[in-house]
């Protein structure tokens, strides 16, 4: 456990050097979440490595400064409302909780993180993994098409896409809240731009930010049905 400690420090210091952890507010929630939890056993030495970890039926937990570069780029705070679409291991809902609803805040300032995974297995394996960390109280996972959205809960002050899609789908831009920004990897099923979408005056506002390489986006809006 010792060696777990000491790799999530170095890489901390590196990830502040390098400047991809910037704001205090997402050093302490990279901090508080245990990565290690949200990894296949198998992987548990690797938790902090920088690199994405298989967790079964071809997806895989994001290399952890996706992660930190998503809730950077993202601007969480205490009580937002958030929509993640691929909650695959839910490490990155984890960190997101722990931004909108900080453990150290009384529970009525909290937000909430709804996220949605398309592949019931990895539902189950999001669930558990949130249960053991202590974050099932600040995240519903629910097993469905994330391109469609979750329109019982929104509008979302943030949505956090992670899985590559052709286009943005239009249900999400729908759901998104005046003033919100959504963070989607756009392009080819192998490498995408992120961009940053926001709602101004109701108009659709976009900024690309740099290139990554996410899983593709299946569904209704992706690049396969199942
Ligand atoms: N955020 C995850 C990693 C995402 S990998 C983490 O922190 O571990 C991408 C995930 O998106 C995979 O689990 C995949 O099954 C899921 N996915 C792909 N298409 C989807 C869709 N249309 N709706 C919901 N989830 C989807």
């Amino acid at each position: 456990m010792d060696k777990l400690v000491e790799a999530k420090e170095r890489l901390i210091k590196y990830y502040i050097r390098s400047g991809i952890l910037k704001s205090e507010e997402v050093i302490k929630a990279f901090k508080k979440v245990p990565r290690e939890v949200f990894v296949l056993p198998e992987y548990i030495n690797q938790a902090y490595s920088d690199v994405p970890l298989p967790i079964g039926y071809g997806q895989t937990i994001s290399a952890p400064h996706m992660v930190c570069m998503y809730a950077e780029y993202l601007r969480l705070k205490p009580g937002l409302k958030v929509l993640e679409i691929g909650a695959g291991s839910g490490y990155n809902a984890a960190v997101m909780a722990e931004m909108v609803s900080p453990s150290h805040l009384p529970r009525e300032k909290w937000g909430h993180v709804y996220s949605l995974e398309i592949v019931p297995e990895l539902c189950e394996f999001a669930r558990v993994n949130l249960r053991r960390a202590g974050y099932d109280d600040r995240v519903t996972v629910i097993c469905r098409d994330g391109g469609l959205g979750f329109p019982e809960k929104a509008p979302f002050d943030r949505i956090a896409i992670t899985a590559a899609a052709p286009n943005i789908p239009p249900p999400l831009i729908e759901q998104l809240s005046d003033k919100g920004a959504l963070l989607i990897p756009l392009g080819s099923s192998f490498f995408q731009r992120l961009v940053l979408v926001k709602k101004v005056k109701r108009e659709i506002v976009r900024d690309e930010l740099s290139s990554v390489a996410f899983v593709p986006l299946k569904g209704k809006y992706g690049w396969t049905m199942t």
